[in-house]
């Protein structure tokens, strides 16, 4: 007998990148099922691989998980866990201020400090420094794309010091480069003329290279620490999923 088809809360939120309205459903036990079967995996792309599935299954809206910018991905995947599993995350920090003791000893103080973060609440920050087009000289510049997960994937041994790396990330987030006369998109060109390009770039215009990929949108939450046990406050910045779900 067929049994009765359970419905499920669908949800909306906005990519960062677009603003375009993305709706999704929470996840549900088969996903559940992924998760578990990725904690117990040591392989790095085994995790990946589970998150982008999970996305694939809860987005009902028709998007490319695989060309969606790494921040607009990450900023999804928390909606959904909020939507899933709860929305407040509890965090737990150890104070690392040096305190004497009663002996004139210095130690660690140690003390637990506890948060109760809403994953609601955190928004992504925009830099406004930011942009993605990068201009060399008044009639020649980069007009940039954001690295996705199908870039990072893509881009074996990704190794931040390694200048092969370095480059390979940088041309494969050239979305076309112009001049006064037309667009050159990096798809129609060789990795070569890519490379030679990007290598004859002054010092300069490497830095604002770098900048757009420094100042892209974070999710960040800045918490106020404030240890009972000795005092000692501090800022602590919250970056990165699996920082927000320890
Ligand atoms: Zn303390």
């Amino acid at each position: 007998m067929a049994l009765p088809k359970i419905d499920v809360p669908t949800y909306e939120t906005k990519l960062i990148s677009s603003g375009k309205i993305v709706k999704y459903r929470p996840f549900l036990v088969k996903e559940q099922k992924l998760f578990l079967m990725a904690a117990q995996s040591t392989d790095e792309k085994e995790t990946v691989d589970v998150v982008k599935q999970v996305l694939n299954n809860c987005i009902l809206s028709d998007i490319d998980v695989d060309e969606l910018p790494t921040f607009d991905l990450e900023y999804l995947f928390m909606q959904l866990r909020a939507r899933s599993v709860g929305e407040v995350v509890n965090l737990r920090y150890n104070c690392n201020n040096i305190v004497t003791n009663d002996k004139g000893e210095e130690k660690t103080c140690g003390s637990l400090v506890k948060f109760d973060l809403n994953i609601l609440d955190i928004k992504p920050t925009i830099d406004e420094k930011h942009s993605s087009k990068i201009e060399i000289s008044d009639k020649l510049g980069i007009m940039m794309k954001y690295p996705t997960l199908k870039l990072i994937n893509g881009i074996t041994n990704l190794k931040d010091e390694d200048i092969d790396t370095v480059l390979d990330v940088i041309i494969s987030c050239i979305d076309y480069i112009y001049d006064e006369n037309q667009m050159y998109y990096a798809k129609d060109s060789t990795r070569e003329e890519l490379i030679e390009f990007i290598e004859n770039l002054q010092q300069e215009d490497m830095e604002k290279i770098q900048l757009f990929f420094s100042t892209m949108p974070k999710i960040t939450k800045t918490l106020d620490f404030k240890c009972k046990k000795c005092g000692y406050e501090e800022e602590v910045t919250v970056q990165g999923i699996q920082n927000f779900f320890v």
